[in-house]
């Protein structure tokens, strides 16, 4: 009898063998959600000008010292800088600009007196609120009135006091969401070196399948595997291609599989493990002569490209990994009912996917949390188990947080795989639980 591997063997094997994807660069937008590769520096000070944080008038602070309602300083209004202006405005002693928030600091001025610190102006201009652009220097004119002192640099935001030019804006390994996206167009970078979302072909096996949306004949089921695996890598990150199911003869399987290498950084299979008479992923993949690729590899081919194993696990106990074809894409082939094939993803395909993305930590997180329910729970001896669960996180009253088992243990319970929201991670030890044992749970979010 071979080996039986426990989950955390399978896992590093196939961890072992897979390499980040080569960076590529990437439009800012198509980089969202991947992982930066270097170091981003930043180029040029943010702002890149003092400029001003209100709405009101710059102007000299000796001017408007001891400025009150009663007695205001009154200064003459020598025009408007909007945001954007590149106005040659130089504010005098005696003078103020009205400036927008935003707009460079005129040269002359030490500060900004807010518009609701003044009368608001008392000359014409193009209107009493600010223009969102005004192309004449003189756009506002007259008097200001002005009630309240400043002092020097208030409401002015400095020139590089978000961020410095030469220093860090972000570190590699950082993955890019929408404020990291931001923080990048802010600094003028159109593109991003990243690591690329990986490809996954998705393909499921079964001559009893049939897509979703069409008819069943006798003994048909719908194909939910293709789909479920699907979701998962769009949810994981990765680019998802279904191919759907493919009928359980291994020929057809492996010139599918075959066809789809050209686009796939990843292959995931779903059905055909176990030990029966239609065990067409492994016939089709444990083939001497398949998937060795060109000329050169065939001098040092490896005898099975594809290794089928036996886990310690439930479910999901039989699985399958291997590199195949020229570029050695790792394939991940996994048991065929839906839940085992959804437990396997969450254990072996997603780190491998997070692997290719760069991205840390690879596996989900763990919580501890008491079962929750009025019945115990037995679990076979010498398996790791992974039970459906519906986890409620720790409360303000309690300190760990209750999980519930839903559905019983059977691998074709996809409806109460639909109301779970964590697995229970239950050791190969552990033979029983009761209602108020601590667990470890992986959320799923
Ligand atoms: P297999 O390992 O191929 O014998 O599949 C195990 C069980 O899972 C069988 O009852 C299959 O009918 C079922 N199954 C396999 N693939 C799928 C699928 N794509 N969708 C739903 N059930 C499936
Ligand atoms: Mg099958």
């Amino acid at each position: 009898m071979s080996k039986t591997w426990s989950v955390e063997e399978h896992l590093e094997d196939i961890l072992r063998s897979i390499r980040p994807l080569d960076p590529i660069e990437l439009n800012l937008l198509d980089a969202q959600g991947c992982t930066l590769v270097d170091d981003v520096i930043v180029p040029a000070a943010l702002p890149p000008f003092d400029n001003s944080s209100m709405d009101g008038y710059a102007v000299r602070t000796a001017d408007v010292e001891g400025a009150s309602e009663e007695f205001p300083a009154v200064l003459s209004v020598i025009g408007d800088i909007a945001a954007g202006s590149a106005d040659e405005l130089t504010v005098g002693s005696g003078e103020a600009a009205r400036i927008m928030t935003g707009a460079p600091l005129p040269p002359g001025a030490e500060a900004v007196v807010p518009v609701e610190w003044t009368d608001g102006g008392t000359g014409g201009g193009p209107a009493d609120s600010m223009p969102a652009h005004s192309d004449a220097p003189e756009g506002a004119t007259g008097q200001v009135r002005v009630h309240r002192p400043v002092h020097p640099r208030q409401h002015v935001r400095a020139k590089g006091s978000d961020v410095k030019p030469g220093t860090v804006a972000l570190k590699a390994g950082t993955v890019l969401g929408p404020a990291q996206v931001g923080l990048l167009a802010a600094i003028g970078r159109g593109t991003a070196t990243v690591r690329p979302r990986p490809r996954v072909v998705v393909l499921s096996t079964g001559s009893e399948l049939v897509a979703p949306g069409e008819p069943l004949g006798p003994g048909q089921i719908h194909d939910a595997n293709s789909f479920v695996l699907t979701a998962a890598a769009r949810e994981a990150g990765a680019i998802p291609y279904r191919v759907g199911a493919v009928a359980d003869d291994a020929e057809t399987l492996r010139a599918t599989i075959e066809d789809q290498l050209i686009r796939a950084d990843l292959v995931v299979t779903s059905g055909g493990v176990s030990v029966g008479a239609y065990d067409v992923v492994k016939e089709a993949l444990s083939r001497v002569d398949a998937f060795r690729g060109g000329e050169e590899d065939r001098m040092d081919a490896v005898a099975d490209p594809v290794e089928f194993r036996r886990l310690a696990m439930q479910p999901g106990k039989p699985q399958g990994f291997g590199l195949i074809g020229p570029d050695r894409t790792p394939i991940l082939t996994l048991p065929g009912n839906p839940v085992s094939a959804y437990v396997s993803f969450e254990l072996f395909v997603r780190p491998a996917l997070r692997t290719l993305m760069g991205r840390q930590p690879v596996r989900r997180r763990t919580v501890r949390a008491r079962l929750a329910g009025d019945d115990a729970l037995s679990s076979p001896e010498g398996k790791r188990q992974f039970l459906r669960g519906d986890y409620t996180p720790p409360g303000e009253e309690d300190e760990t947080g209750t999980v519930r088992a839903v559905g019983g243990a059977g691998s074709h319970l996809i409806a109460a795989l639909a109301q779970a929201n964590a697995l229970i991670d239950i050791p190969e030890k552990t033979g029983r639980l009761a209602p108020g044992d601590e667990v470890t749970v992986v959320p799923l979010d």
